[in-house]
């Protein structure tokens, strides 16, 4: 067997992407929002049901944005269970991230220990949809409100998933999604911010774009516009998003059902209230009924050249960049999942024999 990677990108046809840059030829115009740029935005605005979708670069410089945007100030409560990117965004911005614990069963923030954490310097939450399962939106908004708090959600993984029958970027403030070639939806790079306020909007074309409009810089922006080549692979990519999602999905049912059987192996929950872009397979392999075996799985399944990722691990407050910078961290949960949590290699390309082979691997360690 050849290396298996955890994700590949998907990429549309040859053809169809060089149809889609051809005439880039002709008008040379190659980046700051031009007509594919354009376009690629108001297709995203279709595809997610939803008004307000500001283009950038990659995820992590929409989030910067928008944490920008709402001039927020002191405290931002966030989950230690998520990609750096998360923390440092806030970071980034001058703010302070406080730390709450997840929950067992979603790996999301844990909308309960919320409040306990809130104190007069508080002013917004930056939850993750982790692995594109939704958090809890509709106690995290009750909380918003009572405080008078922003909500901004991480949904880099969450591109298509939806809520209770709505676009999950329609919950919160504003998201951010993530087009890194890693996710469901690639742009080679990019991201976008969604936010329903038109001043805030207005406030992220300046952002972008280091602030310029009509020949004055009005606001401290940076560079964060998304170029031609990456809006037209987005444009190609997104014709076939359902396709793309579809394949994840058999895959991820597969998995399912051939480790359901296996003990100490813990699976995505099942949910009627979300429909699933199936951006991850993630399980958990349970410490306590069989310790020390997340991490031998994953020495000897990559030794393999089957690429497994413990994703997220270790928690944000632990990496090296922030072990000393925060003090009374208390997230048990988090660190657990941490410590339990692999993804298994998933993508629209995989090969049901690769993913026979992941399995009969799998099992091979652990029956
Ligand atoms: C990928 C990702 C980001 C950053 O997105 P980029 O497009 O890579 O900058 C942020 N948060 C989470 C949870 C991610 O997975």
């Amino acid at each position: 067997m050849k290396q298996i990677f955890l994700t590949q990108a998907s990429l549309p046809d040859l053809e169809e992407y060089i149809e889609e840059i051809r005439n880039i030829w002709n008008t040379h115009w190659v980046t700051s929002m031009g007509p594919k740029h354009n376009l690629l935005e108001k297709k995203i605005e279709d595809y997610l049901g939803i008004n307000g979708v500001t283009l950038f670069t990659n995820g992590h410089n929409a989030l910067e944005a928008i944490l920008n945007a709402f001039e927020l100030k002191g405290e931002v409560i966030t989950t230690p269970f998520s990609f750096i990117s998360t923390t440092h965004a806030i970071v980034r911005n001058g703010l302070m991230p406080v730390f709450c614990d997840i929950t067992e069963h979603d790996f999301n923030i844990d909308a309960d220990k919320i409040e306990r954490l809130i104190t007069d310097k508080t002013s917004a939450i930056l939850a993750t949809h982790i692995f594109g399962t939704p958090c809890n939106v509709e106690k995290i908004e009750e909380i918003a409100k009572k405080y008078n708090l922003k909500v901004i959600y991480d949904a880099a993984h969450a591109f298509g998933v939806k809520y209770k029958g709505k676009g999950i970027a329609a919950y919160g403030d504003a998201s951010i999604f993530s087009f890194h070639a890693s996710k469901v939806f690639n742009s080679l790079e990019g991201g976008c911010v969604v936010c329903s306020d038109r001043v805030v909007n207005d406030y992220l074309m300046k952002y972008r774009n280091f602030g310029n409009t009509n020949g004055y810089t009005e606001i401290i922006g940076t560079n964060a516009k998304m170029n031609e080549f990456s809006a037209a692979m987005g444009l190609c990519n997104l014709r076939h998003i359902d396709t793309s999602i579809g394949k994840r999905k058999k895959l991820f049912e597969y998995y399912c059902e051939e480790l359901k059987v296996v003990s100490g192996v813990m699976l995505p929950e099942k949910s009627e209230s979300f429909a699933r872009n199936y951006s991850y397979f993630p399980i958990r392999i349970d410490s306590t009924l069989l310790p020390g075996k997340r991490d031998d799985i994953f020495i000897k399944m990559n030794n393999w050249g089957i690429q497994v990722l413990r994703h997220f691990y270790p928690i944000v407050p632990e990496q090296p960049c922030y072990k000393d910078m925060f003090f009374n961290v208390y997230t048990p949960i988090a660190k657990k999942i941490s410590e339990e949590i692999l993804l298994l290699p998933l993508y629209e390309k995989l090969q049901i024999e690769e993913a026979e082979y992941i399995i009969k691997k799998m099992k091979e360690l652990l029956l």
